[in-house]
């Protein structure tokens, strides 16, 4: 019997404090993918997924305290607990805003146990106790509720019953998972969540908002739907809502982030949504300053772009690629020649699309969007999490309508830069009593040479890892961080395991 009910939080709930004027400390933190699992044992066999069972051979691999990474098990309660522990000692009182990215239950990857829905929600409603308990601050004297600041979370794949598929709301799910996260939505946001799964939280008032995207409507594994082009399909729907709050949101003089689960590429959006969502991207960004994701668990970062306007810029295109995940062998010979593991074709393809981005010359950031994947707590590779910087000086000026600004530009909530942090697993598992600490894993400014996050500093960095004309040495020292970075670290073990469940079961290494 698993043990994770917990109690009824009604009467200390806090409310969600974005009335206030609250003074920003630049940092926000986006988390994604905890894939909690009750039923993890450790010390048990990776071959019962984490659940039970003695190893058999001579050197086994087994479940360890903290996590197992390479592996297709989920997160232990000790990795979900030793994460809030961390934040709220390091984080607690030091954030502006959380943005996080679903995937709050285990996979369904054991017959043995089989996933219910009572389950799903349950290690969802765990999962929210979390955040509301670590960053809430006390009311004076008891008097006045509890506050939280504003978190932002969007639905998963694996929050959902059965896995990816999500019909038309309203319906029961989004009722369920609404009563959940009440304390994160804003009350004028109710209606729209229970029809479509979205909103948006103005996590600076009248200065910044942050949209959580229901990506199950795009996601071309969601069989109860389809697409974003017929009029009534929840997708197309969508897609409507976000241009009407992004068309207001440039009215009132707002800068936007743009948040969800499933990331906007070709492979995993129908094709409709993939073009609307891209339309859109380029169309607004002058207030989108950031697309934020989860769900693939390697950390990288790629671009969308509008095809069509890019015509303009043939001469510098010779193999323009929005579509990295199509692999091209020849072009990437020099740089993987190991063999050609799921991982390396995955990097030749990003390296490819990388070298595809024309140089940055007047206008060609504008037809670019930069989307953010996020790593993972559970431990596919090693648990990471990001704490970005954003700038805090506010611009006087009037505001205007610029279509020049603010994605390409440094000004007033661009983001900065990032830190990652990580828990090197292997190091702490050997200390089974001892919880471990996230550590810095990289920055952008000092591993990437980013002076900010804007399209134009992340088409440079792209041009850097794979411009010839640049020293053979930069490029590999660049290329090589990449690498080690989209599988936080881990990079040397899986070349020495066989990573035989791996090329078994893609499906959950990758979590598409
Ligand atoms: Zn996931
Ligand atoms: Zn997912």
């Amino acid at each position: 019997m698993i043990s994770f009910m917990i109690k009824n939080r009604s009467l200390n709930e806090p409310s969600l404090s974005t009335s206030k004027k609250r003074a920003l400390h630049g940092t926000f933190l986006h988390i994604t993918d905890f894939h909690p699992d009750p039923y993890y044992i450790a010390n048990s066999t990776i071959k019962s997924k984490c659940h039970g069972g003695h190893p058999k051979n001579k050197k086994p691999r087994f479940a360890g305290t903290w996590g197992t990474s390479i592996s297709s098990c989920d997160s232990p309660m000790s990795l979900v607990n030793a994460t809030f522990n961390w934040l709220e000692r390091n984080w607690k009182d030091k954030l502006d805003f959380i943005i996080w990215t679903g995937d709050n239950s285990r996979h369904d990857n054991d017959n043995n146990n089989p996933r219910t829905s009572h389950e799903i929600f349950e290690l969802n409603r765990m999962i929210a106790s979390k955040f509301l308990e670590t960053f809430s601050t006390r009311g004076i004297r008891g008097k006045n509720k509890p506050q939280v600041i504003p978190i932002v979370p969007s639905i998963g794949n694996h929050d959902i019953f059965p896995n990816n598929i999500l019909s038309p709301g309203p319906n029961d799910i989004l009722a369920t998972i609404y009563k959940i996260w009440e304390p994160f939505i804003p009350g004028n946001q109710r209606a729209t969540f229970l029809k479509g799964g979205y909103y948006y939280t103005e996590v600076i008032p009248k200065k910044l908002m942050v949209i959580s995207l229901n990506t199950l409507y795009f996601y071309n594994s969601n069989t109860a739907v389809s697409g974003c082009k017929a009029p009534k399909q929840p997708g197309t729907i969508e897609m409507e809502w976000l241009t009407n709050v992004l068309k207001q949101a440039r009215k009132r003089g707002m800068k936007v982030y743009l948040t969800g689960h499933i990331a906007p590429r070709k492979k995993q959006y129908t094709k409709s949504c993939y073009r609307a969502y891209k339309k859109i991207s380029i169309k607004f960004h002058d207030l989108i300053l950031g697309h934020y994701y989860g769900h693939s668990n390697m950390d990288h970062f790629f671009f969308i772009g509008a095809n069509k306007d890019l015509g303009k810029f043939k001469h510098y295109i010779e193999d323009y690629t929005e579509d990295y995940d199509n692999y091209d062998k020849e072009q990437f010979k020099t740089l993987v020649n190991k063999s050609p593991s799921k991982i390396n074709k995955y990097l030749a393809k990003l390296y490819n699309h990388y070298r595809s981005v024309p140089p940055l010359t007047e206008g060609v950031g504008k037809e670019y969007a930069v989307v953010h994947i996020n790593p993972s707590i559970i431990p596919v590779f090693y648990p990471a999490l990001r704490v970005f910087k954003y700038n805090t000086t506010e611009n006087k000026r009037p505001k205007s309508h610029d279509p020049n600004a603010p994605s390409h530009i440094n000004t007033f909530l661009t983001p900065l830069g990032y830190t990652q942090y990580f828990i090197n697993l292997t190091v702490s598992n050997l200390f089974p009593d001892e919880e471990p600490e996230y550590v810095v894993e990289y920055t952008t400014w000092g591993d990437y040479h980013m002076k900010d996050l804007t399209v134009p500093s992340w088409i440079n960095l792209a041009r850097k890892v794979t411009n010839k004309k640049l020293s053979q040495n930069v490029r590999n020292v660049l290329w090589k961080k990449i690498e080690d970075n989209l599988v936080v670290g881990t990079k040397p073990l899986i070349e020495t395991q066989s990573i035989e469940s791996l090329s078994k079961e893609p499906e959950d290494f990758y979590d598409f």
